[in-house]
């Protein structure tokens, strides 16, 4: 629909500017060939394309005026014929843990949520793939939010040069968890186009290995990510041992039951030699009795793999509650004790500022 601007000369002088703008190209988000090609067919050489994504994933800028390297001539031209979006900080909240959680404003106003996570040896930032979700995970807040719009590939790296910008000249985010809010799988081609410019020379500088991709399980997707040639990681949401229990937390579980879903993860396995981590979030008296550890070793054991115990993070609202230390531990010491790879339990991070697992979610009083 028409934009309601009054039907004068000033109108539609202002239509035609804002129809002007809507055409130029965002430079942020385009892949390294799809830049050449931009540049080439303005006589430019190719190597702008490198000079050019050094400044919009690498430095501390955000207009063409600021690329000094470029000619004056080239970055009027530039500002004439295309746009570079940001996302806009609207809000920073910093856990007592060191955790931080970033509030981020999309160019139409939606929100989403990204978290930086230090520890002593790395800088992760846990970034968001889609503005809600669609998969209405039992537990999971952001599940509640349904689903509003695919982020595009632009708005997903933004997550990083944005938080990069923030953090002090000696800081760099070097690892990536796509954990945030939505299903990374469910935006397949954004995602994909974003994690190449994450791992691109000219791009993020990130290598593979620092990318994980966390999916409710989505099948297809997961085949079709084991032929890309990535050497990503990936981590599959499992959170439950039997199709009775799965489907109740995960209704996606319904359509991708448990063996669909670990005959595909073998084949990812097998295709791209990389172990896959299963994710396992561990739910007070629904999830965390010893015979839930012992089906969850079962169902794992048939190739190299890594088990995560994820202990639940609740939010006021919750249906659910976290287990017992003592049954947490029990969980994990029979994991530890039989399963034949690595098990792991996370140490959430964040929970005071509502930044862990499971409690991305915009609300009014969130
Ligand atoms: N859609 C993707 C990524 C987002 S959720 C996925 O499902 O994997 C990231 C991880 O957080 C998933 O393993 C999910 O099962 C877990 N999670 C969701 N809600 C949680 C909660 N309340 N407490 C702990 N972990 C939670």
């Amino acid at each position: 629909m028409c934009s309601g601007l009054p039907k004068t000369a000033l109108g539609l002088r202002i239509r035609a500017t804002l129809s002007e703008k809507r055409m130029k190209p965002n430079l942020k988000g385009l892949l390294k060939e799809e830049l050449v090609d931009f540049f080439r067919e303005m006589d430019e050489p190719a190597y702008r394309a490198h000079q050019l994504m050094q400044w919009l994933y690498n430095k501390k800028v955000s207009s063409f005026e600021e690329m000094t390297n470029l000619p004056k001539t080239l970055r009027e031209k530039l500002a004439e014929n295309a746009t570079v979006t940001s996302l806009s900080i609207q809000e920073i909240q910093r856990s007592e843990d060191g955790a931080c959680k970033y509030l981020l404003r999309l160019s139409d106003g939606e929100l989403i949520e990204s978290v930086y996570i230090p520890d002593e040896r790395r800088r992760t930032l846990c970034i968001s793939s889609q503005v809600g979700c669609a998969f209405k995970c039992r537990f999971c807040a952001t599940g509640k939010m349904g689903f509003t719009r695919q982020m595009d590939a632009s708005e997903i790296v933004d997550q990083i040069v944005t938080v990069n910008r923030d953090l002090s000249a000696d800081e760099r985010i070097g690892n990536i968890v796509i954990m945030g809010m939505g299903e990374p799988l469910h935006n397949y081609k954004n995602l994909l186009k974003a994690v190449r410019l994450m791992v691109d020379e000219s791009g993020l500088q990130i290598g593979g290995r620092k990318i994980t991709i966390s999916t409710v399980g989505l099948v297809p997707q997961i085949d079709r990510l084991a032929d890309e040639g990535l050497n990503i990681r990936l981590a599959i949401s499992l959170n439950a041992s039997t199709n009775r229990l799965r489907s109740r937390l995960m209704p996606i579980n319904e359509k991708y039951p448990i063996e669909m879903l670990i005959k595909s993860a073998r084949n990812f396995y097998k295709k791209t030699g990389n172990r896959l981590t299963f994710e396992y979030v561990l739910i007070g008296d629904t999830n965390d009795s010893i015979q839930d550890a012992n089906q969850l070793i079962d169902l794992t054991s048939s190739f190299p793999c890594k088990v995560n115990l994820i202990p639940y993070n609740p939010r006021k609202e919750s249906l659910y509650r976290p287990s017992s230390a003592a049954v947490k531990n029990r969980f994990y010491q029979q994991l530890q004790a039989r399963h034949p790879y690595a098990v792991t339990l996370r140490r959430s991070r964040g929970g005071d500022i509502s930044a862990a697992c499971g409690q991305l979610g915009i609300r009014p009083n969130g």
